[in-house]
């Protein structure tokens, strides 16, 4: 049987390509805004219908498309921005695959009206399907306006694949944002079927384009940095680990100007913040690498997202290397502020043991050893602190962590047990306790809240707020009470009763960061255990408050009997031992 292969038509080959270019209403935005910046534009104005899966409009006022030019803008691999082989190493531009506009026509009703600044007139090109192309006169100021109507309308299969309007529609938000924080130079507008526009962004002052996008608490807990070696340059601004997050959501990175999501670039930055920032928690920052068009390929993917450095290993140390020390430069404020407990704990664990390995065993208590040779010296201690506790009589059973003597730099608690000296991490022995308290009571009666008697607002991004509303019986089975009260804010009203004494705001900005990436409603029971964990991280003890011996000695009898008090929630160690005979060893006794 002859003759079975055939060249697609392009019509096919290109709904083909579109596979890769055009997945959703967001990737079609991101290509059509692309055009946009690459025309030059001052201004990009977004419309969507429908979360851009009915419409998608972007209107900009660049140099505009010649009328002649207007039926190749559709062509495949058919494109202004480069001509020949050379032209791929140091691609200046966004785009120059030429394959944007050719895919979204193969999938969509596309309309493009569009007027260069020597036109007498505009010209508008519609494309409803292949040979179905009309061209003629229109209105038009110079620039372009790009529509796409009834996305995948010729491709059920992908349509399938379509979210909710709220899950395509937050995706679109977040391709602008992403786009917007890498052209301070060009107004940004974005409208929702057709109402009020729903994120405005004014050319010119990045600070105000930082607090629109990523929330006025960024610029405020972040430090902006700016550093050059040889050609390589690296400026932006990074949070503070204090204003840390439990999700990835708000970490912007670009190169020569491009938004890159690169396996590299993310490794740097982690090592930078892992001295200052603990396991869970993800840093946010928007930074903005430099480097010679040709030093980096950029075509390694239809979408563009990756890229590839020629020095990779230089550029990971360079990024890595400015972190660290923009990081280190600001580390006596920020790390000793409130989220102290939060810093990793590094170093040597020498000859410390913890819980089973020591022995110890929690829960089961120590029963049968005598109390150690050292009453005196923790009655001496009481006696300083002006303990409210009644040392345990020599023959009763010392429990497994032992009793308080003191607290050391206000993060840890020193207690002497059976063994010898047990540490204990005041604020990630705390959140464990908490933790486990929540869960229980969640699973049993529901978490009792407590109201503020005075509402605490909010500020945060709309899309932030969109979340809260979409799920709000998930956040009000964790005892939140919250209010949406305009756009960008909220009231929080009620908070779960043991964390009374949380930050409010704090507690909300992580409980949004993490419902960011909730996923299904399956997944709620577990969302709900690591809503559960963040609060408790919360509302735990933070470093540096001074307990008393007998708020000591409760925590470590909380301990004892919680599970997993082994570790805090983020995987941590809350205690650790020194037995006498390693102390003995330590101090060369007895050899
Ligand atoms: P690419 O961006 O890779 O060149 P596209 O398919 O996205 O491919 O666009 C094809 C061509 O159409 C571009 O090279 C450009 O000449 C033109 N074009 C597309 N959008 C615009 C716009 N908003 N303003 C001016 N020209 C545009
Ligand atoms: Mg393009």
């Amino acid at each position: 049987m002859a003759g079975r292969i055939q060249v697609l038509q392009p019509f096919v080959a290109n709904q083909i390509a579109a596979g890769e270019v055009v997945e959703r209403p967001a990737s079609l935005v991101k290509e059509l805004v692309e055009n946009s910046l690459d025309a030059g534009a001052r201004s990009v104005r977004l419309e969507t219908e429908l979360g851009g899966m009915k419409r998608v409009l972007v209107s900009d006022d660049g140099e505009g498309i010649d009328a002649a030019d207007l039926p190749l803008a559709v062509a495949r691999h058919a494109t202004s921005k480069i001509s020949g082989p050379d032209d791929l190493v140091g691609i200046g531009s966004l785009g120059f695959r030429g394959e944007a506009l050719a895919s979204v026509a193969s999938v969509a009703r596309l309309t493009i009206t569009s007027a260069t600044a020597e036109a007498a007139h505009g010209t508008r090109l519609e494309v409803d399907g292949p040979g179905d192309v009309h061209i003629g006169p229109a209105a038009h100021p110079r620039g372009t306006t790009v529509e796409v109507r009834d996305l995948f309308f010729n491709t059920p299969a992908r349509r399938k694949f379509l979210k909710t309007e709220r899950t395509e529609q937050s995706q679109v938000d977040q391709v602008l944002r992403r786009i917007s924080l890498c052209r301070f130079d060009v107004a940004f507008e974005l409208r929702h079927g057709g109402t009020r526009s729903v994120l405005s962004l004014p050319a010119g002052d990045p600070e105000l384009r930082l607090a629109r996008v990523i929330g006025e608490a960024f610029v405020k807990r972040s430090v902006a940095l700016d550093e050059t070696r040889g050609e390589l340059r690296l400026w932006g601004w990074v949070g503070l680990p204090t204003y840390s997050r439990s999700q990835a959501d708000q970490q912007y990175f670009y190169v020569n100007g491009r938004v890159v999501r690169d396996k590299l670039v993310a490794h740097a930055v982690r090592q930078a913040y892992r001295d200052v920032l603990f396991g869970g928690r993800q840093p946010v920052f928007s930074l903005y690498l430099e480097l010679p068009a040709d030093a980096v390929d950029v075509n390694v993917h239809p979408t563009k997202h990756e890229v590839r450095f020629r020095e990779a290993r230089s550029v990971h140390d360079f990024i890595f290397g400015t972190l660290a020390r923009a990081l280190r430069e600001v580390r006596p404020d920020a790390v000793a502020a409130p989220v102290a407990g939060e810093a990793a704990a590094t170093g040597s664990r020498g000859s410390w043991t913890q819980g089973r390995q020591a022995g110890l065993g929690l829960p089961h208590a120590v029963q049968d050893r005598p109390f150690p040779p050292a009453p005196r010296s923790l009655q001496e201690a009481f006696a300083e602190h002006g303990a409210p506790i009644t040392v345990t009589e020599s023959d009763q059973p010392i429990p497994p962590l032992g009793y308080a003597v003191a607290q050391l730099h206000g993060v840890y608690i020193l207690a002497q047990n059976a063994d010898g000296l047990v540490v204990v991490d005041v604020h990630a022995a705390h959140e464990r306790v908490t933790y486990e308290k929540l869960k229980r009571q969640m699973d049993t009666e529901g978490v009792p809240q407590q109201r503020l008697l005075v509402p605490v607002p909010v500020s945060v991004s709309a899309r932030d707020a969109d979340l809260l509303e979409q799920f709000e019986d998930v956040v009000s089975a964790t005892g939140l009470s919250l209010d949406r009260s305009g756009t960008q804010s909220l009231m929080v009203r009620a908070v779960p009763a043991l964390l009374a004494g949380a930050n409010a705001e704090e507690l909300v900005r992580d409980v949004l960061a993490d419902l960011a990436e909730l996923g299904s409603s399956e997944q709620v029971r577990n969302r709900q255990h690591d809503l559960l964990a963040t609060m408790a991280c919360h509302g735990s003890v933070r470093a540096n408050r001074e307990l008393t011996l007998a708020e000591m000695n409760a925590l470590l009898r909380e301990m004892e009997v919680t599970d997993n008090a082994g570790q805090c929630n983020h995987g941590r160690p809350t205690y650790m031992v020194q037995s006498m005979a390693e102390l003995d060893r330590l101090f060369l006794r007895g050899q």
